[in-house]
């Protein structure tokens, strides 16, 4: 799947906005490892999209130049997404707590939409998420780390991006 960049803008911004997030989040815990491991919020508008995770001690201004080198390669290696449809029960079987965030999916909710950013040898991201999201990673576009403030008490990481509009 490799498509134009006038094909890709044809997506809502917001979707490619939504997508980035889970490319962000593949690529915080590949850099700051198990500590933010959930997410505990997000916000998009526009190009602009906004995650918070777990995590136990202030990033490096290194870390979150790698964090933001680690998610434009998951760009340009246009990783497949892939949404997939299970029962509650069978998605967690397969894959376990992992696809869930910080705070629980409500108990009414029986089926979940696993969303999985694939890579060489394994997931980029997995979350359940039930929103739209692009075929591959590709259209996004470039992303750019604008912010990033670190909750201490809270232990708490929020990064503020944008993507190329
Ligand atoms: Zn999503």
């Amino acid at each position: 799947m490799c498509l134009e960049r006038k094909e890709c803008l044809e997506y809502p911004v917001e979707t490619r906005t939504h997508t980035a997030l889970h490319v962000v989040k593949g690529a915080i815990v590949k850099v700051l490892g198990e500590q933010a491991l959930w997410t505990a919020s997000v916000y998009v508008s526009g190009n602009h999209g906004r995650i918070t995770v777990t995590c136990n001690e202030k990033p490096s201004k290194e870390m979150i130049k790698m964090i933001e080198e680690k998610a434009n390669e998951a760009i340009d290696k246009d990783l497949k997404i892939e949404v997939i449809k299970l029962p509650r029960s069978k998605a967690e079987e397969k894959y376990g707590r992992i696809i869930y965030d910080l705070f629980p999916v409500p108990e009414h909710v029986k089926e979940l939409s696993i969303v999985i950013i694939h890579e060489d040898n394994g997931y980029w991201n997995i979350n359940a998420c039930n929103k739209e999201h692009l075929p591959s990673t590709k259209c996004i576009g470039q992303i750019s780390i604008k912010k990033v403030r670190f909750r201490a008490k809270k232990k708490l990481l929020e990064v503020s991006f944008d993507i190329e509009p």
